[in-house]
């Protein structure tokens, strides 16, 4: 079963705006922080890197003093070839200490005045005087000038090597934040994605039923114009149920449902119609106003197979029924039913309530409209003091029939109806009295008919009662009848009533519309001269050949020359 589409979007959330920014500044919140953490990382390394270097220098500058010390020594042992040698460490020392030993406080001053030394030594021993020499070196204690540099070389080294542990601690903690950060706002950056895109899919969702809805709204106000318009033609009760079991079933496929409307006399409400129910539901034929709680309250209302809550005396059967009364003008004009079977059946029916609420609006309307066209039609059409129809409905009538038994070889009556003495009654009981029975007459006349015979007013007292399919002996039967009838209204007047009656029919007696009312008038007239209260009818006309030749075939017409 279709069901009408819901047009609510889902709903937006303020978490839904604020949440995706909040991520996006988490993310780059941590985006930087990790950027400074790597900055911070690298500074460390090079910090560490540089020390290193340091420490190699000093390390070698350490080994170039105690190589060029040596070298030193042996010169001043006589060794003279260490000459070229100690040179060569003083050398070495001298282009190292700059960024290793000069670092160190108050070892520049020291390692100068020890070279000054060695100079002067090596150059008393290069004269011979290496004892001098030596002696030069024990007084200016150049041993303990090498130690004091060695410690402050150490001094330094165990400095460095805290610092470079500390950059090593920072390192590795450094390495782990940003590792940790990294891991997070890409979590973080993945989760906001994934996010973003489930609220987009939701929000593309959204839209693509709303537009969907719309949709079906515009096709389902368009088919609700139609209806309108179609309706506009109906003519009666049956072209209108046909408009609204179309609509009905397009519109709210999978429904079945039925119309009720009231009968003339606004006593109860007759089903009109039904759609889409099956052989083993029944409706009721009839419903009293008074059963329904729809009409009652003049609003929808539910009724569940299971008769609990409110439920109405009509309702019976498996199914769960929406009843909705259908006013136009302020007027009841009848009971829209839409029913539905199921779990489901009051959910469906709920939803349906908006769209068949608008059917019924709309069908009431187009009742109240055609009882509006059939109350001035029967004003132009009906004789005001009778309710019987006039004269001028009369002939149209007559002429169709006529027209019609002559086409299809059918048969039609005409009865002419006279009051007698009617001026002697008006005279005698007063002008009110005479409408009266004229009423009453009309009244029993009809009565006394099938509803396809038509009663009318022909003028004055007299009434022409019109017979489609029935024959002049059945006429005639007919008009004795009437006659009893009217001649019975003495007893309930006090008067004497009578009519009298001409009967005249087509082919019988008559071949056109004038001869029939002509011959109907003569039979009437021979009542009249007869004694009144009576029935007469029209002679018989001579055989109509024409009529014969119609019925028959050709070769038989043939083989019957
Ligand atoms: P007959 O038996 O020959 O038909 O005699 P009659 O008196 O019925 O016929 P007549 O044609 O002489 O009179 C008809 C009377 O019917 C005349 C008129 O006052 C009366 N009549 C015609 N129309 C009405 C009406 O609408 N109301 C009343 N009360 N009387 C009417
Ligand atoms: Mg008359
Ligand atoms: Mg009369």
């Amino acid at each position: 079963m279709s069901e009408p589409v819901s047009f609510a979007a889902p709903p937006a959330s303020r978490e839904r705006f604020l949440l995706p920014p909040a991520i996006i500044l988490l993310v780059f919140a941590m985006v930087v922080v990790a950027v400074a953490g790597f900055a911070f990382v690298s500074a460390q390394q090079q910090s560490l890197g540089t020390q290193r270097l340091r420490n190699d220098a000093l390390r070698e500058a350490m080994r170039a003093l105690e190589a060029a010390d040596a070298s030193a020594a042996h010169v001043l042992n006589g060794d003279r070839g260490a000459m070229a040698v100690y040179f060569r460490d003083v050398e070495v020392l001298t282009s190292l200490r700059p960024k290793s030993l000069d670092t160190l406080p108050e070892v520049p001053p020291v390692l100068d005045t020890l070279l000054k030394d060695w100079s002067e030594a090596v150059s008393l021993s290069a004269d011979g005087r290496a004892d001098e020499g030596r002696q030069v070196l024990v007084e200016r204690q150049s041993r303990a000038a090498v130690a004091r540099i060695g410690e402050a070389a150490e001094a330094a080294l165990g400095e460095a090597r805290a610092a470079l542990s500390k950059y090593e601690d920072n390192i590795g903690l450094g390495t782990l934040a940003v590792l940790v950060l990294q891991v997070l706002s890409g979590t973080l950056a993945m989760s906001g994605m994934f996010f973003a895109f489930r609220s987009s899919a939701r929000e593309a969702r959204g839209r693509s039923l709303a537009l969907a809805s719309a949709d079906t709204s515009r096709e389902q106000v368009a088919r609700l114009f139609d209806m309108a318009d179609v309706l506009q033609s109906a003519t009666d009760y049956s072209d209108a149920n046909q408009v609204l079991k179309a609509t009905a079933s397009d519109l709210l496929p999978g429904f079945s449902g039925a119309l009720y409307v009231f009968n003339n006399s606004r006593d109860r409400l007759v089903r009109s119609t039904v759609w889409g129910i099956g052989d083993d539901v029944a409706t009721p034929e009839t419903i009293q106003p008074d059963q329904c709680w729809a009409l009652k309250r003049g609003k929808p209302h539910l009724n569940r197979p299971d008769g609990r809550k409110l439920c109405c005396d009509h309702h019976g059967g498996p199914q769960t029924v929406l009843e909705i009364p259908m006013i136009a003008r302020g007027e009841i004009m009848g009971l829209f039913q839409l029913f539905a079977t199921g779990e489901r059946a009051q959910e469906q029916l709920d939803a349906a309530t908006g769209l068949a609420s608008a059917i019924a609006d709309g069908m009431s309307l187009a009742l109240a409209n055609m009882g509006l066209r059939e109350k001035l039609r029967n004003q132009a059409l009906r004789d005001p003091l009778t309710g019987l129809y006039n004269r001028r409905y009369m002939e149209d009538c007559l002429q169709r029939f006529v027209r019609l038994a002559d086409r299809e070889n059918r048969e039609v009556s005409v009865v002419m109806v006279d009051l007698d003495h009617f001026k002697r009654l008006n005279d005698e009981h007063g002008h009110a009295f005479g409408d009266s029975v004229l009423r009453d007459t009309a009244m029993s006349i009809v009565g006394t008919l099938r509803e396809t015979d038509i009663v009318c007013r022909y003028g004055g007292e007299e009434l022409v009662v019109i017979l489609p399919d029935c024959g002049l002996e059945a006429a005639a039967g007919k008009a004795e009848m009437l006659c009893e009838r009217v001649a019975a209204l003495s007893q309930t007047h006090g008067a004497a009533i009578s009519a009298s009656f001409g009967v005249a029919s087509v082919p019988y007696t008559s071949s056109s519309v004038t001869d029939l009312l002509g011959a109907a008038d003569g039979a009437l007239y021979k009542a009249k001269q007869n004694g009144r209260n009576q029935v007469m009818t029209a002679e018989r006309r001579p055989f109509q050949l024409e009529r014969l030749e119609d019925q028959l075939d050709p070769p038989r017409l043939q083989a019957a020359e």
